[in-house]
């Protein structure tokens, strides 16, 4: 999961990380009145995760509140880079002598943690890299060990060391105990009062360990990572992804998941282009209540023109997920999208014939998949939206 630059912000500023005062606003009234709070000149900063937002617009220094709100009119809902900006951070501006660079992340081929730091930060790093890679120091750190920073800031003057390097301690904490596997921040600056701050910070948090702590959903809820139905798919333990096309996808098995969207996608294009909506994988086991609830869940989208249940029964059978679907649709009474079933393996006959004798109009049983998968976009592109 990537965090907002004010998420990262406030994680650093738990840890003891300097950072600048800071203040999130979803409007520009709230930008005026946060800079009034700071006092004196601010800088207005796009909460979007894509960096330079600096060049399309997105940061803007206002020397009086009446200009942060007019710095906060302009850049929310702007699009940067495909990113609409939802929020600003107002920040105290300070006065930069040098702008440097200091990343850690888990370097997988490498086995453990890499750190990198150069005296060049502020600007794009990737073109840095591949243009001048003698600029920026790495160093590989011992997921158990110390960091060696002394070798990372060897290219610093030797009078600004001892201020810097407190911080990348500080930040290599906020690494190990939020279980990130990236600290990005570029700038870290000095300032012309000679104080070292993290002015621009991203964190990516490992998902894997999310059990780990109790600030996740909240980062989660906060970074506008889950939408409302991969909510509820994750409270029925459900393994859902929102895509943006027409046709819903129901199967058990991410593999099978997965191929089903290349049919459906391929298929698709014979019917105006229709395109999987989602991916949601009912895994083994699947009884009958987990298949009403993916039903409902594949339905609550109004984007969702027609639905493919595609099972290969194995620990699921078949006829647990025809009587999933039967109780959906005997719950779901005002259901008015139709569905293409496929099913094979563990038990198909059963399965096959419980739909057979439910006859419902929406339910067309499809024997294979590549023609289920036509079916159900032909079935999508003549169905009309109920957005
Ligand atoms: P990014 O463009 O998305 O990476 O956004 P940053 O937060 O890194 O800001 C881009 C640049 O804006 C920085 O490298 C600074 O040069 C400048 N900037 C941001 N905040 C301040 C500030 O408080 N004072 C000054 N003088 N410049 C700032
Ligand atoms: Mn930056």
């Amino acid at each position: 999961m990537d965090l907002f630059e004010y998420q990262a912000r406030d994680i650093f500023e738990e840890h003891g990380v300097p950072v600048l005062q800071g203040t999130v606003a979803t409007s520009p009234a709230e930008a005026r009145e946060a800079a009034e709070q700071i006092g004196g000149p601010v800088v207005v900063k796009a909460q979007v995760k894509i960096g330079g937002r600096g060049k399309a617009g997105g940061i803007r220094v206002a020397e009086t509140p009446d200009a942060a709100h007019a710095a906060a009119d302009a850049i929310l809902g702007l699009d940067i880079r495909g990113h609409r900006a939802e929020k600003v951070m107002v920040v105290e501006c300070v006065d930069i002598e040098e702008e440097y660079y200091f990343s850690i992340l888990l370097d997988r081929a490498a086995r453990t943690f890499l750190a990198m730091f150069s005296v060049e930060g502020g600007v794009d790093i990737e073109k840095l890299a591949e243009e001048r890679p003698d600029a920026i120091t790495r160093v590989e750190v011992d997921p158990l060990g110390e960091l060696d920073a002394e070798a990372l800031v060897a290219a610093l003057p030797e009078d600004v060391r001892p201020a810097v390097i407190p911080v990348l301690h500080q930040l290599l904490d906020v690494y190990r105990a939020e279980d990130a596997t990236l600290v990005e921040v570029n700038p870290l600056v000095l300032t012309v009062d000679g104080r070292v701050i993290a002015l621009d910070g991203k964190i990516t948090l490992d998902d894997n360990a999310a059990f780990r702590h109790d600030n996740r959903a909240e980062l989660a809820d906060a970074a506008g990572h889950l939408d409302p139905v991969e909510k509820r798919a994750r409270e029925h333990g459900l393994k859902y992804v929102t895509l943006d096309g027409s046709v819903g996808i129901i199967g058990n098995g991410a593999g099978l998941v997965m191929s089903t969207l290349d049919v459906v996608s391929g298929a698709g294009e014979k019917h105006g282009g229709q395109k999987p909506a989602n991916f949601l994988d009912i895994g083994g086991g699947a009884s009958p209540e987990t298949m009403t609830a993916a039903l409902e869940i594949v339905l609550s989208d109004d984007d969702v023109r027609s639905v493919f249940v595609n099972v290969f029964g194995g620990i699921t059978s078949c006829d647990a997920v025809a009587t999933g679907i039967v109780e959906a649709l005997t719950r779901l009474d005002d259901a008015s999208r139709p569905i293409v079933v496929r099913l094979d393996g563990n038990s198909v006959d059963e399965g096959r014939a419980i739909l057979e004798d439910f006859d419902h109009p929406l339910v067309t049983v499809v024997a294979d998949m590549e023609e289920a998968g036509d079916k159900v976009t032909e079935l999508a592109a003549m169905t009309p939206s109920v957005a």
